[in-house]
């Protein structure tokens, strides 16, 4: 079926999550809107009807694929390890592409309870399918079904766990206008410094947390341009009630935009800080 009249992802289910990641390439390079929206419709399908409560995608063993609307058995589910990869980078894409927070609320879900569950503490093994109980009697896997493997023959997954590890930290946030003035957006929260021209001068920030153990961050300006720009904090949507410290104010009541983003308009100074607690 043509790409733009499919209403829902079928068959393999990592290659069908990196067609998508190439068909939003596709409409992004050619400005092809109705492209894009025939993705984005088959992500929000996916996410209602064909992904486990990790994120995990790809419910039947045989033949890798997806399953009917709803198959998620939690002790049969295959859910590959590179299809949590390339849930990822189908999302990052949808989020580039139009700015809506719901996709990098789904990168937060599966990159903490798929992807990072895969591999073992050390990264030295991983598992190939994910379900969400292991049983012995249930398992067709090779090898003992209790346990990581180090390697399989069927070897897709431990490149796709390197590349997507080795990228992360391209996923944590992204500069743009945003109404006419400059946004830093905060995608993901974890502990990184950041330094990029931004504006017309130099945007710097060091970004301190323990997430996803503790809901607070703390974000320090290092360097900052002239005249006023806007930090967007993405709400997350497990979150209830957020409390936002400024240099100016505490406990600032702040809610996501439309976009799903906390926005904080101001002329920022290096040395100021921003405390964010999501509970
Ligand atoms: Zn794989």
């Amino acid at each position: 079926m043509p790409v733009r009249e499919a209403p829902a992802l079928t068959g393999h289910a990592v290659r069908a999550l990196y067609l998508e990641a190439g068909i939003v390439d596709v409409a992004v390079e050619t400005a092809d809107a109705s492209l894009l929206a025939a993705s984005a419709h088959r992500w929000q399908d996916m996410v209602a009807f064909s992904t486990s409560l990790t994120g995990r995608l790809g419910s039947r063993q045989v033949g890798e694929v997806f399953g009917e609307r709803y198959e998620l058995p939690p002790d049969l589910s295959y859910n590959e390890t590179c299809a949590s990869a390339a849930s990822i980078q189908w999302s990052w894409r949808l989020l580039l592409a139009t700015g809506e927070a719901r996709y990098a609320d789904l990168i937060e879900r599966t990159l903490y309870n798929a992807f990072a569950a895969a591999r073992s503490a050390d990264g030295r093994t991983y598992y190939k399918g994910n379900p969400l109980q292991r049983r012995p009697d249930h398992a067709e896997a090779v090898g003992d079904p209790r346990c990581r493997d180090e390697w399989f023959f069927s070897a897709c997954c431990p490149p796709a766990v390197i590349r997507l590890v080795g990228s992360l930290e391209h996923y944590a946030a992204t500069r743009s206008e945003r109404a006419g003035v400059p946004t830093l957006h905060l995608h993901q929260y974890t502990s990184i410094t950041l330094a990029c021209p931004f504006a017309d001068g130099r945007l710097g920030l060091r970004v301190e947390t323990d997430y996803p153990w503790q809901g607070r961050v703390e974000i320090t300006v290092t360097e900052a341009p002239a005249g006023p720009w806007a930090l967007a904090l993405r709400v997350p949507p497990w979150s209830t009630r957020t409390r936002v410290d400024t240099p100016q104010e505490k406990g600032l009541a702040v809610t996501a935009d439309e976009q799903g983003y906390a926005v904080l308009r101001r002329s920022w100074h290096p040395g100021d800080t921003v405390v964010c607690t999501w509970t």
